[in-house]
């Protein structure tokens, strides 16, 4: 039977405004969305491409960055945050557009659930929004695939290229998590099959393809750095782009309804952006450039999340998408939870319940750190205190003590609890802060060696006290830099549980070693990503997965996600 306490059931309680007047909002005109049903729509490519081409366009929107601490198994609440705080803005009669990742089948289905939110900030269709959506995902598993396909056929008609068969690092993807298929051999069955060769799936959200199609401003853009993807080399070692296997014009096909943003709503009505899901590990971890972009030039206030904890998420957030589109966040907000910060401070997450005011003091310099380093970008901060109902007044003002030192205001906000009223003290903060002159800054500049750029960031954000490159790394970034990709940034892979390169160990460790074991190009997406230990790109499913509890009712209605 239904819970009537779960997401999907509150968010059946609303009836959702038409998708064309979810549009009015933003003063999207009716022909310039195509409607997926009554309540999802996409804006058309022309409409986008016109918005991001006015001379006028130096975007008018001002950008509010959703990120958080570093998540433990208690939960922040970045993507609750990031709706209940739109919700607010347009209470307080903003013109506000939210933007959040699409979400991906593997955490649906597994351990962490759906992406839309929770409790009474939520953005819907849920249902709809966490299974096909619109067919993006599996628009990108076929544009992707369709290039794996062209690897092998080019191999089995006589290899012109000469790519060598172990060295070819383009895998095939799906949008499930299935540890099975992370190692597999493919071409098996004699010679009408091809020539066996060591292959593997990733999940669709950890594909390169993903990240270009979050970090292209058009389709132009888009086509470009799908040809400068690398698949493998030759035996001379001569890397091979994608457009040698002369498939990017299939693929952009592919994508071209894909890469049209969508256009969603909160169950307050305020309408929603939600495009794009890259995986924040070896990609960046927040929605699409296409999406950003056309919300900046449509609202005052675009509110949008970075995925993990702000050591990861923000600062590819800020230090990779807002480098390469040119944005300037006016300002951020960080989650924080009194459970979390308990957990920071020592507290194992069977005893979150009772008050613990002495561990939650301990826990908030995990908050502090965070905090200071968004300092470092030159944007002004705001600290969401995403209440739970077992959050006691103690606990509560001693996160405001230990925040006030820094001069940083905590508000504590119950959106999950009654929507978009329970944040307006945050959103008229976030309108004060966002109204200061901007003195957003990156954190290292384009022209700064690459190994250099690992240094700033394991220093500035991770306080690490050295990093320890493996000799392949150092290798290869030298090689990176000879073949001219010096230039780009660099994408941080690292658990996001931890400051340091263990999960194990939470709240602010300093000093630490950061090793980086190795270090990979993505010629397409456009920064060089660092492997700080072992990054699942297949995830597996937990014992007793999500998929065990979703189910459709008699009358067809689909419940159980949560
Ligand atoms: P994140 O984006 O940081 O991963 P989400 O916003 O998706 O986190 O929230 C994770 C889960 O926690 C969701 O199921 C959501 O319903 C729940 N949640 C968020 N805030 C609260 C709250 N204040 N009280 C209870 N549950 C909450
Ligand atoms: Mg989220």
């Amino acid at each position: 039977s239904i819970d009537p306490a779960s997401d999907a059931a509150i968010a059946a309680r609303v009836t959702p405004l038409p998708i064309a007047d979810v549009a009015a909002k933003l003063s999207i005109p009716p022909d310039a969305i195509f409607r997926y049903g009554p309540h999802k729509a996409k804006l058309s490519l022309d409409f986008v491409a016109d918005l991001f081409a006015r001379p006028d366009r130096a975007p008018t929107g001002k950008l509010i960055l959703v990120t958080a601490i570093s998540p433990t198994p208690a939960g922040e609440g970045k993507t609750t945050t990031t709706i209940g705080l739109g919700d607010a803005l347009s209470r307080l009669g903003e013109r506000t557009a939210v933007c959040l990742r699409e979400p991906s089948l593997g955490p649906v289905f597994g351990a962490k659930g759906g992406a839309t939110g929770g409790g009474q900030a939520q953005i819907i269709p849920m249902q709809d929004i966490n299974l096909h959506f619109t067919g993006d995902i599996h628009a990108i598993s076929a544009a992707h695939n369709l290039l794996s396909a062209l690897i092998d056929n080019h191999i089995y008609w006589g290899n012109g290229l000469d790519l060598d068969a172990r060295r070819i690092s383009w895998r095939r993807v799906m949008d499930l998590n299935d540890r099975a298929l992370r190692s597999i051999t493919v071409g098996l069955g004699g010679p009408p099959n091809g020539f066996p060769r060591e292959d593997g799936f990733d999940i669709t959200v950890a594909s390169e393809v993903m990240a270009i199609f979050c970090l292209a401003d058009g389709l132009d853009d888009l086509e470009a750095r799908l040809s400068r993807m690398v698949v493998g080399q030759t035996r001379g070692r001569r890397m091979v782009t994608a457009a040698e296997l002369n498939g990017i014009g299939s693929m952009a096909a592919l994508l071209r309804d894909a890469f049209q943003p969508n256009l969603v709503q909160t169950m307050e009505g305020t309408p929603a952006l939600v495009h794009g899901g890259p995986f924040a590990n070896i990609a960046h971890g927040c929605n699409s450039v296409m999406a950003t972009g056309s919300a900046l030039a449509l609202a005052d206030y675009v509110v949008t999340e970075a995925g993990f904890g702000a050591d990861l998420g923000a600062e590819k957030f800020l230090d990779i998408k807002c480098r390469q589109a040119g944005l300037a966040p006016a300002a951020a907000v960080v989650v924080a939870t009194i459970r979390a910060l308990k957990m920071h401070g020592g507290v194992p997450v069977k005893e979150l319940g009772p008050e613990n005011v002495a561990a939650v003091v301990e826990g908030t310099a995990n908050l502090k750190r965070h905090v200071a380093n968004l300092a470092k970008f030159g944007l002004p901060v705001a600290v969401a205190l995403n209440r739970f109902t077992s959050d006691t007044p103690a606990e509560v003002e001693a996160v405001r003590d230990a925040l006030g030192a820094l001069g940083v205001t905590v508000h504590v906000c119950s959106h999950w609890a009654e929507g978009g009223r329970g944040a307006e003290d945050l959103a008229r903060a976030v309108r004060d802060l966002a109204a200061q002159p901007s003195a957003f800054r990156f954190l290292y500049p384009d022209e700064m060696p690459l190994k250099d750029k690992i240094e700033t960031v394991a220093r500035e954000i991770y306080a690490a006290g050295r990093v320890e490159f493996s000799a392949t790394a150092l290798n290869r970034l030298k090689e990176f830099e000879a073949a001219g990709f010096g230039r780009l940034p660099v994408c941080m892979a690292k658990t996001q549980y931890s400051f340091s390169a263990d999960p194990a160990v939470r709240n602010a460790p300093s000093g630490h070693a950061l090793p980086i074991r190795d270090v990979r190009l993505s010629a397409g997406a456009g920064f060089v990503v660092a492997l700080a230990g072992d990054i699942m790109t297949m995830p597996g499913l937990p014992s007793h997965p999500a998929a065990e509890h979703i189910f459709v009712t008699p009358d067809g209605v689909i419940a159980g996600l949560s």
